[in-house]
């Protein structure tokens, strides 16, 4: 499970080539009536997870090479002891993605009062966010305490001008919190950027800030100050805010997006008379790490490691276990069936949208189309609150469907909304019908406690199989055509269950 909410759109995510020809195994002369039905192994589920979850597998952060790509390993070891078909030459599939970015000093800046417009000395300015390299060019007010609160509405088109809020040798938070919330409120009267006064650097993840901020030294300000007649003293006992006339700022931003390369874990079964449609059953198999390198694991445990028991070894266990059951049985779907691990879920559903955005040049996806996306995150913790299956309004066969398949005497809450945190986003982006598993936030979420131990395998078994009947119903062919939610069902940011207006079905209270 993603922990943001909706995420910078700026992604770069390209599929690089996967060469090569498929080597699909023939259809074999028995047919899935012969076989006995394909069966969840939840012993199997069960030591997966708590192998794939232990400390040793180092938190499967994205970008921690040696945990990342052992995770890879071991789940592209488990296809290819089943032998299945890969996607070109490897199950593993490498993307790119842009997460991050390296802002350079903005030599940009531009002082236009009288007369011909003079730069800025360059070490004298920093961009703090820069969601695109656009040039500002306005006018400039600036904001006393007052303003900044509550910014009036003459900030409208104007770059606002302010004393750092952590002035007075307060030290700056890494993350820039203070100045984005500030960001916020001077966009949300569209301002056209901020220019703060003081010695800030660059911090982390400011790409998808409202509007560009930057950071000017004393000496800039002062300059900016006197081109418009008045100096920095009398500007900062202003409380409210100051027009600094004739004088315009001219900003230009500049970024530069760095990319970082995963890769995702594809392996298929082929269909038979429908091969070219595809169901895909999808888990992310990344996490965040530790401590020392991932992605705000912490906890006041004294443990380092946020093993992700529940998110997701819990899914990729689920969807590996579907797989062992389709192939034990031999059975045959009429459709493609593709198990899809992702990677860079934690840090923006790269993995996802790299082949949501970017289908792979490779069988079966040459020639072929996603029809259903059925996503597995934090399936682990199924407890009083039940099942949540998610985004049942992208087809208007899903409902009937599900209630013929059964829930396995879990109670289930069926939720129309369609959540953007997780890995079926990105697939309902391309109008696909898709679903979302999923059993709850708890207390150990993106935490060192989301351990094994907390997991409820039989819990594990039964929601293992309502998806595979359900995969197998999706394979066999059901019709699922997609149907457009309404606004207020897709895409949100809220979780499943979390709003009753969208919620479709839910179990009767208990008496
Ligand atoms: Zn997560």
């Amino acid at each position: 499970m993603h922990a943001r909410s909706l995420l910078p759109l700026l992604l770069l995510a390209a599929c690089l080539r996967s060469g090569g020809g498929t080597h699909a195994p023939e259809p074999g002369a028995d047919t899935a009536a012969k076989r006995a039905a394909p069966t969840i192994d939840g012993a199997w589920m069960r030591s997966f997870v708590e192998a794939f979850a232990a400390d040793d597998m180092g938190g499967r952060f994205t970008l921690d090479p040696a945990s990342i790509e052992r995770a890879a390993g071991v789940v592209a070891d488990q296809y290819a002891a089943m032998g299945l078909a890969k996607v070109g030459d490897d199950y593993r599939v490498p993307f790119e993605f842009a997460y991050g970015n390296t802002v350079e000093r903005a030599h940009h800046v531009w002082v236009e009062a009288k007369g011909p417009a003079r730069a800025l000395p360059p070490e004298q300015s920093a961009t703090l966010s820069a969601a695109e390299e656009t040039t500002v060019v306005a006018d400039v007010v600036f904001a006393g305490p007052r303003a900044t609160a509550k910014p009036p509405a003459t900030v409208r088109d104007r770059i606002v001008l302010v004393r750092d809020p952590l002035a007075a040798g307060a030290a700056a938070p890494a993350d820039n919190a203070d100045l984005r919330a500030l960001a916020e409120r001077l966009a949300a009267q569209k301002a056209k950027a901020l220019v703060v006064m003081g010695d800030r650097v660059p911090g982390a993840d400011t790409s998808a800030w409202p509007l560009p901020v930057l950071a000017l030294r004393a000496p800039a300000v002062e300059s900016i100050a006197a081109a418009a007649g008045t100096d920095l003293a009398k500007l900062s006992a202003e409380k409210n805010t100051a027009a600094l006339p004739g004088v315009r700022l001219s900003l230009a931003p500049r970024r530069t997006d760095k990319l970082e390369r995963a890769v995702n874990v594809l392996a298929w079964i082929p269909g038979t008379d429908a091969k070219s449609e595809i169901v895909i059953l999808g888990a992310h198999y990344d996490h965040i790490g530790t401590t020392e390198r991932g992605l705000m694991c912490r906890g006041p445990e004294g443990d380092t490691i946020c093993n992700g028991a529940d998110d997701n070894a819990s899914g990729t266990g689920m969807v590996l276990a579907m797989a062992k059951a389709m192939h034990a049985a031999g059975y045959r779907p009429r459709r493609t069936i593709v198990f899809a691990h992702f990677a860079g879920e934690e840090l923006g559903l790269h993995g996802s949208k790299a082949l949501a955005n970017h289908l792979p040049a490779a069988a079966p996806f040459a020639g072929g189309k996603i029809v259903a996306m059925i996503n597995f995150d934090m399936v682990g913790r199924l407890g009083k609150d039940g099942l949540w299956v998610g985004a049942v309004s992208t087809s208007s066969a899903w409902m009937p469907l599900l209630a013929e398949i059964g829930t396995e005497g879990v109670p289930t809450v069926f939720e129309r909304s369609v959540t953007a945190r997780s890995d079926h986003a990105a697939f309902f982006e391309h109008d696909i019908p898709v679903l979302f598993f999923f059993t709850g936030l708890h207390g150990d979420y993106h935490r060192p406690g989301d351990e094994s131990a907390a997991v409820n395998f039989d819990g594990m078994t039964k929601i293992g199989t309502i998806a595979l009947k359900l995969a197998a119903a999706l394979g066999d062919g059901a019709a699922i055509p997609f149907t457009q939610p309404s606004e207020e069902e897709g895409i949100v940011t809220r979780l499943p269950g979390s709003d009753a207006k969208t919620i479709e079905k839910a179990p009767a209270p208990a008496p």
